[in-house]
């Protein structure tokens, strides 16, 4: 089949009939209902911009020979590498980086967990087998993908066989000849009503112990799988208006807490099967946290570069460009750019070829990356908030300004240095809704933990780095001193 057109990504939601639920309803079809169909409009956009821009976007598929999207690559090069991140910011220029979990971030995982595989094989080598052949089939039928890591919140100082009632995380129910049975809940699924099927992996913050074993699982799923609900979190694609909701309107993802009440599911889908010891080392040894920290940062760049675009969009309209602390406060964004594009530019040049023929970037590079921009984040979307000051809530909406009594007052009262009235609001409603809107404060939230706990995460990264060196050369400057 090879990469698919917008048309056929909707067609395969619509005929998959996923159940979804959103405000208390089943979603009779997420391609038309008010909350799902505009972000599914910008995912149908993204696979069309394969079709529309062949070169960069798509590579012939090694096993099939049809064109498959380029963000499936599995890298050999660095020249593969490049061309693989250029097929990234391509799409996430697309949505500005607002699409955390556009398709690319998950085929990252798929690719390097289906290549590198060895991993799985520990337990049974079919499951290494499995892995290889579901990295196949992503890339040769061009499938969405969301996926669930965490245990549900209930009780963060036990272990999952600790809690009060241990059959609410998602849990191994039954091993048969023909698969296995799965049951409970799982979080959180960006995408989860708006993709075909669902990855279960675990998460490695929280190292499991031998007795959580029962909630040690890695799967692959489709969406519509008897048994599967998707629960949506509120949606906040509010009014069906692109002018009052520039990006609310466009890119509301959804978030879904997922319920499995006993699925099936069959062998050639199990990827880790109740072993704790091999879900803890999961991301790290097959480098999908490489590959998936590469995407994550590519895209970080994008949505840096419109971030920096709309403040200066801001400083322009309203004539503060000139202040010192507006500059400082530009200068802040210009640096994290150039430091971001810095991490990727190491990253992809120090690359280096591993024994599966996969060529990593350079992991130094993209942790440190991955482990300051969620700290670094919620400052740029302040900056926003502060140079805006009152012009944040100012925001009249379309309607407000096609009135015929109240637009010319709005049009006289809201006109900036540079822009009419209806332009300046325009502007000051994408600064609102980057930053300040239900869709907006999500952003921040997201870009903090997506990744994971940015305290935990640094903890590890703490824990991992090579301290030796610099301990030593101080105790040698020490011992020089008393020569
Ligand atoms: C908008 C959004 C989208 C997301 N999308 C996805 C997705 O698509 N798929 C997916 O699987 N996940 C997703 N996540 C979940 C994300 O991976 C988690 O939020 C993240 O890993 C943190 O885990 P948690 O939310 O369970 O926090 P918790 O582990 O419950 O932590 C809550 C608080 O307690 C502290 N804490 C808890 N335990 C410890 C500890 N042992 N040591 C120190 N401090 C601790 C944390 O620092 C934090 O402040 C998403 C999250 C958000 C907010």
């Amino acid at each position: 089949m090879g990469a698919r057109t917008g048309k056929e990504y909707k067609e395969g939601l619509k005929k998959a009939k996923n159940p979804v639920w959103a405000n208390g309803e089943k979603v009779e079809d997420v391609t038309t209902h008010p909350a799902f169909k505009n972000v599914i409009d910008s995912m149908a956009k993204m696979y069309d911009l394969q079709h529309e821009k062949p070169e960069k976007m798509l590579y012939t598929s090694p096993t099939t020979g049809d064109k498959v999207g380029m963000t499936h690559l599995h890298p050999t090069s660095i020249e593969d590498l490049i061309k693989r991140r250029e097929a990234i910011q391509e799409w996430a220029l697309s949505h500005n980086g607002m699409m955390g979990r556009a398709p690319d971030y998950l085929n990252a995982e798929v690719m390097a967990m289906g290549m590198n595989n060895d991993l799985f094989a520990e337990a049974d080598p079919r499951f290494a087998k499995n892995a290889r052949d579901y990295y196949e089939y992503v890339r040769e039928n061009d499938l969405s993908l969301t996926h669930t890591l965490i245990h549900p919140q209930v009780n963060r100082a036990k272990a999952q066989h600790e809690q009060k009632d241990a059959s609410v995380s998602l849990h191994l129910v039954e091993e048969r000849s023909d698969g296995i049975i799965v049951d409970g809940i799982r979080l959180l699924a960006t995408q989860g009503a708006i993709t075909d099927e669902t990855m279960v992996f675990p998460s490695t913050f929280k190292k499991s112990g031998e007795l959580d074993d029962p909630y040690s699982l890695a799967f692959a799923i489709p969406n519509n799988a008897p048994g599967i609900k998707h629960i949506s979190r509120e949606p906040w694609d509010y009014k069906d208006n692109k002018w009052d909701y520039p990006l609310s309107s466009r890119f509301e993802e959804g978030d879904t807490i997922v319920h499995f009440d006993n699925v099936f599911v069959p062998w050639e889908r199990v990827f880790i099967c109740g072993n704790s010891s091999i879900c803890n080392r999961a991301f790290s040894e097959t480098n999908a946290v490489v590959h998936m920290s590469h995407q994550v940062v590519s895209k970080a760049i994008i949505k840096t570069e419109f971030i920096l675009g709309v403040a200066l969009s801001i400083m322009e309209a309203i004539g503060i460009d000139q202040f010192q602390h507006v500059k400082d406060k530009g200068r802040d964004i210009m640096i994290t750019l150039e430091t971001m594009r810095s991490h990727l530019y190491r990253a992809e040049h120090n690359a280096k070829l591993d024994k599966y023929g996969t060529m990593n970037p350079d992991y130094a590079a993209l942790d440190a990356a991955r482990n300051w921009f969620p700290r670094i984040y919620p400052s740029l979307t302040e900056i926003i908030r502060v140079l805006c000051a009152s012009g944040l809530t100012g925001i009249p909406t379309e309607a407000d300004f096609a009135n015929e009594e109240i637009g010319p007052i709005l049009e006289r009262g809201l006109q900036s240095a540079n822009l009419n009235g209806y332009d300046r609001v325009q502007l000051f409603r994408l600064a609102w809704d980057l930053t300040a809107s239900a869709f907006g404060s999500r952003q921040n939230h997201y870009e903090y933990y997506f990744f994971g706990d940015p305290v935990r995460m640094g903890m590890t990264y703490f824990d991992n780095f090579d301290k030796e060196p610099y301990k030593q050369r101080v105790t040698d400057f020490l011992i020089e001193l008393k020569k």
